[in-house]
């Protein structure tokens, strides 16, 4: 890509009202663009990381589960018969010019059950499992921190059903959180196995956080075996166990700490996470309110259990600038890396830099080519900030010596490459 003719300007000024790194970052970068709050642009240079993050969950997912794509407007009397319609305080509800009235889709149960219906009737039916990527809607009464919490945003949802409780827990620890687990990783992110409040329907839910400062969670981790449990747990059905905990103390026991439910231990570390996916064992709340029923292999009629598995990929994007800058820009993994390869055309290196620019497009490389007609200085300092992996530098200098300049975006050091060996080294990197 020519950065002279993409749609991408980066810019030196920071948002007024929003002091996440993830927010500066990615709208000096030139990645995306406030619209109003919680409500971005994805520009193309934002647009091909998220679909590089998508496509990485899409990956996993496609190995557990059917991809669909459910739609954003939805009938009110869905969201009636699971009485969220009243309940659910973030549900953003629209009137048409008709009087008709819709909700914009917060989460897709009330489409998936219906749905599985007219798919599953007989005992052989099931197990089953869909999902989608979708933009959400939420009335946040506070969107902020840039990408971690929108009011549209991006989010994988897979729902499984299931004939019985054995086989919802079979497929929820033997396949969601394997491929949760495959997901995070793949995206280099250490994301923390978190007991959560399960609602009503389960004892616990399961999230996946990320330790971030700006994370809007509290979280103990057992310094033991590093599952954690969600501070939000223990309030405010039951008094937290433990008193408060703060900055580096571990929780202490009021009375008594409570046990890690995985090794018994009793020590906690206090930390900060943003929760980047959410496993629930719905169970029959959801196949009860819409009658999703099967035939047992008895001939009886039984209720469907499910259960849904969230994962919000524009939340990811944010996480991993707040994971992965320094002070001059943002360090991207190269698995959601824009490009590969920061191509820059310095003085007296333009002729050369056009024929590698056309030599790597022909190799497979994802190169951004910086042909602009600008400063050094600038070329250097957007770079760094755009954090593309390699950065390569045709100059003068470097095509006296029939070679390229190539430097790691986190590193100090650039090494030379010759010419012919270029595509090669990058290739093997
Ligand atoms: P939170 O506790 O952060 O409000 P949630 O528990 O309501 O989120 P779920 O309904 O389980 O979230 O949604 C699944 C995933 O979608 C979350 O784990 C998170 O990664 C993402 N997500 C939820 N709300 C938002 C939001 N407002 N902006 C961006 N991502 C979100
Ligand atoms: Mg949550």
């Amino acid at each position: 890509m020519r950065q002279s003719k993409y749609f991408l300007k980066t810019s030196k000024t920071t948002p007024a009202d929003d002091l996440s790194v993830n927010a500066k970052l990615l709208e000096q970068g030139g990645f995306v663009q406030k619209v109003l709050a919680g409500v971005y642009d994805f520009l193309p240079l934002g647009l091909r990381v998220l679909q590089k993050i998508e496509n990485i969950v899409r990956g996993e997912m496609d190995k557990i589960g059917n991809e669909m794509f459910m739609p954003v407007l939805h009938p009110k009397e869905n969201w009636e018969k699971t009485g969220r319609w009243s309940s659910l305080d973030v549900l953003f509800k629209i009137k048409s010019q008709h009087g008709n009235e819709y909700a914009l889709g917060p989460t897709h149960e009330e489409i998936v059950t219906p749905a599985a219906q007219a798919i599953i009737s007989s005992y052989k039916d099931l197990p089953m499992a869909v999902y989608q990527i979708q933009t959400k809607f939420r009335d946040e009464p506070r969107a902020k921190s840039g990408l971690l919490r929108g009011r549209e945003f991006r989010m994988k949802d897979l729902y499984s059903f299931h004939a019985t409780a054995e086989d919802l827990e079979e497929y929820y620890n033997q396949k969601a959180m394997p491929a949760y687990g495959a997901v995070y990783k793949s995206l280099g992110l250490n994301a923390i196995l978190t007991e959560a409040s399960g609602g009503t329907f389960a004892k616990y839910s399961h999230e996946y956080q990320v330790e971030t400062e700006n994370g809007e969670d509290t979280i103990y981790v057992c310094e033991k075996c590093g599952l954690a449990k969600n501070k939000e747990i223990f309030s405010p059905t039951a008094p937290l166990p433990f008193a408060e905990a703060s900055g580096d103390t571990p929780p202490q026991a009021g009375g008594e700490a409570p046990q890690c439910t995985n090794c018994g231990k009793t020590t906690w570390r206090e930390t900060k996470g943003a929760e980047v996916g959410n496993i629930f064992k719905l169970q029959d709340k959801y196949s009860k309110a819409f009658n999703l029923q099967y035939t047992a292999q008895d001939g009886s009629k039984k209720i469907v259990l499910m259960g849904c598995y969230g994962l919000g990929t524009t939340r990811v994007m944010g996480v991993i600038v707040e994971k992965f800058h320094d002070d001059k820009g943002i360090i991207w993994p190269e698995a959601v890396a824009p490009f590969k390869v920061h191509l820059l055309a310095l003085k007296g290196g333009e002729e050369k830099a056009g024929e590698i620019y056309q030599a790597l497009l022909k190799a497979g490389v994802e190169v951004l080519y910086d042909d602009r007609d600008t400063s050094p200085g600038t070329k250097f300092a957007d770079s760094d900030l755009i954090g593309i992996p390699y950065r390569v530098v045709v100059s003068a200098k470097t095509v006296e010596k029939e070679s390229v300049e190539v430097k790691k975006r986190e590193s100090d050091k650039a090494e030379l490459v010759s010419f012919d060996k270029l595509t090669s080294v990058l290739n093997q990197k």
